[in-house]
């Protein structure tokens, strides 16, 4: 149970004044459900504007105040296009005050033609003309009320303004409460941080570096905690040691021989199987690497022990996909493999939880239908993890964790994780690197397209195609909106389709699994040829005929992710290539990120130097890459602060394993506070 003193935090934002049904659905956009998040929702930056007397004296790129008449409201040709309102100045400067969106109503509202408005916002140049984008203040009084020295500014979305969020802001401070001090006392004083609250309010109030760090320690600090108590919560737990005879492995007819790597991971999971300790390892490996039958041959030792073993996969495809292999690989030892997803019901259902507690399954696959409180094992050995998201594997290691017994856990990631991160994501894991591909793997031909060569890339994909073999053409995800999103990729679709016809098919987040799935079917078995997706074919999708890959938008996304993306091509025999469609504006950065992706093919190596040129003044991963890991501290606060946040939370366990001190009680608060509460579930259960 939440604490109740952070009852005020949680309430919904409906809550607060002047939020009404129409605000929850942009609020919603940001992610702002309840009055913490609104809290939490710090300042992208601050500005401080000049109050000018006309135009002339701003300079490009300057945040000002100035007094604008409008002369003329101009929609543009298309739908879609910008509204701009024009205006003169004092001296009849004229400017552009521009609305993206559906902005046209606010528009006219606030500059209507011929009235005087104090306009703040940056001053840019549009072709030959000035103009000010989305002004942040329009007001018909004076400039003093726009003229506030280092306001803060927030990210937005349509339907919201700068003054809106700010007074949310303002009453989600008011509201928050004092809560004792969770953060070691010598700590705080080192570092010169505020406590909680003021951390908070002065966030909202300027520049302060210190009030953000604490912040940022703060999340570093839950997320060390939870971690460590999954970390302890198994180490109390009695798992049981497995030791396989290697009867059923012997009987494997792969096709290959296992490389170095592969070896050492089986005998390095191998070794903590047969330890009664439950294992938590983790197998980083590139895409590629050969995790699958890492995999397998773990479950076979569970299996060969007398118990079961669950693989548990992020999609409904992926599942099916891992199924399959599983079951066509297994098949010469007789361990019985079966599928387990939410859409088996029924008849078929009860089948198959009976076999799950009868033990007449050996290897079960699924999704997270896997740990349903319906659902119970015989005697499960082992749980297999196919993760993507980093988080996600502590929470789901403490719901593997539900027995008595805690079965032994393998996670497998394929995001190449720099170093210095890894104990952010995955805590005190043992883990087995899979840092050899097998062999015979080709390079893949990559190349960096203008978005205006667009013509040729089609041409090339026709081609592609003419010559029998298949290719994967990926949409970014670049909106706030997904539906956006998903509209760019119909057109992208729909264009490729009149060119193509029947042997284009499409998947993406918003169709009915049927349809994605049938859609997916279709181009596994090499009915169709071209596949377009939006990135849910990131993970797993092995169709080794696939030998060409389109993205577009490349500079959009993350370089672990563009390399998992590509890591679809080149699994075949045949030479692959992987077109990187770039926009027209790409900052030196981006252009040296893609650069790194035609260099190098190493995983490991894309990460770290990925690392390096992304710096720490971007937040770690971004949204539509799907890397956030966290969403207060930034990269660079995640190295400086999280050893010392880890220090501090194993320091706080080894003392106080049950949360039960002063602190121990202001640390609970903290772990609900970030909504790692699952940490503290595991105090009770233990
Ligand atoms: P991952 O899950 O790590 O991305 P997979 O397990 O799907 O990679 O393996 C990719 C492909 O490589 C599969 O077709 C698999 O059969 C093959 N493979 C795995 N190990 C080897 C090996 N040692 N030698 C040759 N091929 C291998
Ligand atoms: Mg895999």
């Amino acid at each position: 149970m939440r604490p109740d003193i952070l009852n005020p935090l949680f309430a919904e934002t409906q809550s607060l004044e002047g939020v009404g049904p129409k605000l929850m659905k942009p609020l919603g956009k940001l992610g702002l459900e309840r009055v913490k998040d609104i809290a939490y929702h710090l300042p992208d930056r601050f500005v401080t504007r000049r109050p000018i007397a006309d135009l002339d004296e701003g300079a490009e790129g300057e945040q000002v105040i100035v007094a604008l008449t409008p002369t003329e409201h101009r929609a543009s040709r298309s739908a879609r296009g910008p509204f701009r309102v024009l205006a003169q100045d004092g001296a009849g400067n004229i400017c552009a005050i521009t609305y993206f969106g559906r902005a046209s109503y606010t528009a006219k509202k606030l500059l209507p033609v011929g009235e005087r408005r104090w306009v703040a916002g940056r001053l840019d140049r549009y072709g030959d003309m000035l103009q000010i984008v989305h002004p942040d203040h329009v007001e018909s009084e004076s400039a003093a009320n726009l003229g506030r020295l280092n306001e803060p500014v927030y990210r937005l979305s349509e339907g919201l303004t700068q003054p809106r969020v700010a007074g949310l802001v303002e009453q989600a401070l008011e509201r928050l409460p004092e809560l004792p001090e969770w953060i070691e006392p010598g700590q705080l004083e080192r570092a010169g941080w505020p406590n909680w609250r003021d951390a908070l309010r002065l966030s909202h109030r300027n520049e302060n570096a210190r009030a953000r760090d604490r912040l940022a320690y703060d999340e570093l600090l839950a997320n060390s905690l939870a971690l460590l108590l999954v970390k302890a919560d198994s180490r109390r737990r009695k798992g049981q040691a497995l030791v396989g005879d290697g009867r059923l492995r012997v009987q494997l007819a792969l096709p290959f021989e296992m490389t170095g790597a592969q070896k050492r991971s089986i005998a390095e999971i191998e070794g903590d199987m047969a330890q009664e300790a439950p294992m938590l390892r983790l197998l980083q490996g590139d895409v590629g690497a050969g995790k699958t039958v890492v995999a397998l041959a773990a479950m076979l030792i569970a299996v060969e022990a007398g118990q079961q073993a669950a693989l548990l996969a992020p999609t409904e495809i992926l599942a099916r996909q891992h199924y399959e292999t599983l079951r066509t690989m297994a098949a010469p030892t007789g361990a019985e493999v079966a599928l387990l997803t939410g859409r088996a019901k029924g008849r078929e259902r009860e089948g198959l939880l009976m076999g799950l507690l009868d033990g007449s399954i050996d290897i079960i696959v699924g999704t997270h239908s896997l740990f349903q409180d319906s659902v119970a094992y015989k005697d499960l050995g082992l749980v297999v993890i196919d993760e993507q998201h980093r988080f996600g594997v502590a929470q789901r290691l403490a719901l593997a964790a539900k027995g008595k017994r805690s079965p032994h856990t393998l996670a497998m990631t394929a995001t190449p994780i720099p170093r210095s991160l890894t104990l952010a994501q995955y805590g005190e894991m043992d883990v087995s690197r899979l840092d050899e591909l097998p062999p015979g793997r080709q390079a893949i031909d990559t190349r960096v397209v203008a978005q205006d060569r667009m013509d040729d890339v089609v041409a090339g994909v026709a081609r592609h195609l003419a010559s029998g073999q298949q290719a994967y053409w990926v949409c970014p995800m670049v909106r706030d909106n997904e539906s956006d999103d998903i509209a760019a990729a119909e057109a992208r679709f729909a264009a490729l389709r009149e060119r193509f016809g029947d042997a284009v098919v499409m998947v993406h987040g918003q169709l009915a699994p049927e349809v994605k799935d049938a859609n997916m079917e279709r181009f596994a078995s090499g009915e169709a040829m071209l596949l377009v997706a939006t990135t849910v074919i990131e993970v797993g999708v092995d169709v080794p005929a696939a030998t060409l890959m389109v993205i577009e938008q490349a500079e959009r996304f993350g370089l672990a992710q563009l390399h998992q993306l590509r890591g679809r091509v080149g699994r075949g025999s045949e030479k692959s290539v992987c077109l990187l469609v770039r926009g027209a504006e790409l900052s030196e950065t981006g252009r040296k990120r893609l650069a790194l992706m035609r260099e190098t093919q190493d995983g490991f190596r894309i990460a770290e130097e990925d690392l390096e040129l992304r710096g720490g003044g971007e937040l770690l991963g971004t949204r539509q890459s799907g890397e956030a890991a966290f969403s207060i501290a930034d990269l660079d606060q995640v190295q400086r602060l999280l050893p010392a946040a880890h220090a501090d939370a194993r320091i706080l366990i080894d003392r106080d394993g049950g949360l039960t001190s002063a602190r121990g009680e202001a640390a609970r608060i903290l772990l609900y506070l970030f909504e790692r509460d699952w940490g503290v579930q595991l105090l009770r259960g233990g």
